[in-house]
């Protein structure tokens, strides 16, 4: 009988309160603070030495020096940040950019390369 009870108390305070989740991508979430986000790159500082891509420990990153290019496969990256640490020039960093929703890991790509023509 108690248990019918504190059930039906539990069901009536979920029916009148908001709910947990937000509408993404409709309604923006508020970062906290300690947040990481995701990995950007200033592409003019890259120096293409490779060393985030060594660190890397789930294989997210692909730097080519001949073509000047660095890329980012967002489905894979667990924002460990050790990317970040460890490149010399400091062009990577955390970034707290609201990012739309995908299906595909092809359009979780990001990729960057460095203009030769300066
Ligand atoms: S560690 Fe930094 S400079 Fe080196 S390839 Fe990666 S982003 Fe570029
Ligand atoms: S944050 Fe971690 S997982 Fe993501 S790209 Fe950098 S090293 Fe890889």
């Amino acid at each position: 009988m108690t248990s019918i009870f504190t059930l039906t108390k539990t069901l009536f305070s979920y029916l009148f309160s908001k709910p947990a989740t937000l509408m993404y991508p409709v309604v923006p979430r508020e970062f906290a603070e300690k947040t990481r986000g995701h990995i950007g790159i200033n592409i003019d500082k890259c120096i293409f030495c490779g060393l985030c891509s060594r660190r890397c420990p789930a294989q997210a990153l692909k730097v080519n020096k001949e073509q000047k290019s660095w890329e980012i496969d967002t489905s894979r990256c667990v924002i460990c940040n050790f990317c970040v640490e460890i490149c010399p020039t400091k062009c990577l960093f955390c970034g707290k950019k609201y990012s739309a929703s995908y299906i595909h890991s092809p359009e979780a790509k990001m990729f960057y390369q460095q203009q030769t023509n300066k």
